[in-house]
Formats: C-alpha cells, sequence, structure tokens
C-alpha cells in the first residue's frame, strides 16, 4: 500500500485530503505544522509527500530541504495566484504542485502520475515461484491461487518489498497495522505462522532474533 504524508495546517483541507486519498486505497498521515511533518519524515518512510508552503514552525520550503535528499517525490500545495510560491517551489526541487482551491480528482490524478513517474506503482511483484499481483490482489505459487485474508497480503507484500532486509516487528506492525505497535507480538507472529504455512516458506521466512523477520533468498 502506498504511505502519503500530508503537511497542511488547515486541518480540513488535510483530512479532505486523507479521506479521499484512503479512498483511493493510499495510506495516509496527516501533520498540521512544519515542525510534526519533520517529525514523520524523519521517523517513517513515505512514497509521496503532499506540502503545503506557508506552514506555522517550519514552512513547505524549509521542509523540503529536508526531504530532497531522501528523494521522496513531492507535490506543493500553493495558495491560488501566487505564481513565485510554484516557481520557488519547483526549482527548490518540488515534482509538481497543485494550487489551491482544487477538484479533488485533480489531486488523485497527479499522485498517480507522478508515483507512476517514480516507478512506485508496480502491478505485480515476485519472489521465487510466487507472484503477486497488486491491482487484483491476488497470489499465486507455482500457478496455483493462495487464499489470503488482507493482513496476510499486506504483509507479504511488505516483506517481498524488503526482501532481505530485517524488519523490525514494530515497522512491520505499523506498517501492515496502520496504528501504533504496543508491544503485543502475538498479531503479527501469527500473521507470520500462517503465511509460512500457506507458502510453505518456512525457511524463507527467517526469524530475526530481537528484530523481527527477514524474507531470504529469491530471485
Ligand atoms: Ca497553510
Amino acid at each position: 500500500m502506498q504511505k502519503i504524508l500530508i503537511v497542511e495546517d488547515e486541518k480540513a483541507i488535510a483530512n479532505l485530503i486523507k479521506i479521499n486519498l484512503v479512498a483511493e486505497g493510499y495510506r495516509c498521515t496527516c501533520a498540521y505544522d512544519g515542525e510534526t511533518g519533520a517529525d514523520y519524515i524523519e521517523k517513517e518512510t513515505f512514497d509521496l509527500i503532499l506540502l503545503d508552503i506557508m506552514l506555522p514552525e517550519i514552512n513547505g520550503y524549509e521542509l523540503l530541504e529536508y526531504v530532497k535528499p531522501i528523494g521522496t517525490p513531492v507535490i506543493f500545495l500553493t495558495a491560488k495566484g501566487n505564481v513565485s510560491d510554484r516557481i520557488k517551489g519547483l526549482k527548490l526541487g518540488a515534482d509538481d504542485y497543485i494550487v489551491k482551491p482544487f477538484q479533488i480528482g485533480e489531486l488523485i490524478a497527479r499522485v498517480e502520475a507522478l508515483l507512476r513517474r517514480y516507478g512506485k506503482i508496480n502491478k505485480k511483484l515476485t519472489f521465487a515461484d510466487v507472484e503477486i499481483d497488486m491491482v487484483s490482489r491476488t497470489v499465486r505459487k507455482a500457478g496455483n491461487i493462495i487464499d489470503l485474508t488482507v493482513k496476510e497480503f499486506d504483509l507479504l507484500v511488505e516483506l517481498v518489498q524488503n526482501k532481505n532486509v530485517a524488519l523490525y516487528r514494530e515497522r512491520l506492525y505499523e506498517k501492515v497495522w496502520g496504528e501504533a505497535y504496543m508491544g503485543d507480538t502475538r498479531t503479527l507472529d501469527s500473521h507470520i505462522q500462517r503465511l509460512r504455512r500457506k507458502l510453505n516458506w518456512e525457511k524463507e521466512i527467517k526469524t530475526v532474533f530481537r528484530v523481527g523477520y527477514r524474507l531470504e533468498g529469491g530471485a
């Protein structure tokens, strides 16, 4: 699932964007000031950032400087008629901008276009003899459909997208369940067990002592 950070101090706008992007299948986090935005950018990885320019604490330009080295695509949200702001934003390295007030359909189209440009919309993922279709959310192993629950599917995608990387339980849990990890590993562990069983991946999904899990091997 694609993760989008919305940094916008007008809560009504931020929440409206969030509701619409969530309905399109994105996962969204809102920050209502620049400092909170910076905190999120530091702690989590996002596939795309929607960034307002006029923000309390740290403004959009300053935040952009912060984002640039990480390479996350950015769309600026700018006030109507403020041409110099838009130019400045693009010069500083924003990928696109959208003028407020905007049609939500236009925003979604720009988000999709930018993700596509960055190659972030992968329709298919493969690992060994397992093929994951992100659009129809189906999984095949050696050509046979494997039935997975929503969370099992999301967990599988997370593992495959980070193959050969040790993933912390907290990170996995927060990515897949979309809520703060409270230290209870049972839910995550039981989902891992089921994935191992369903895919016959007892060896592939390694338990990493004191860390979490790592998917090992693959092409
Ligand atoms: Ca603002």
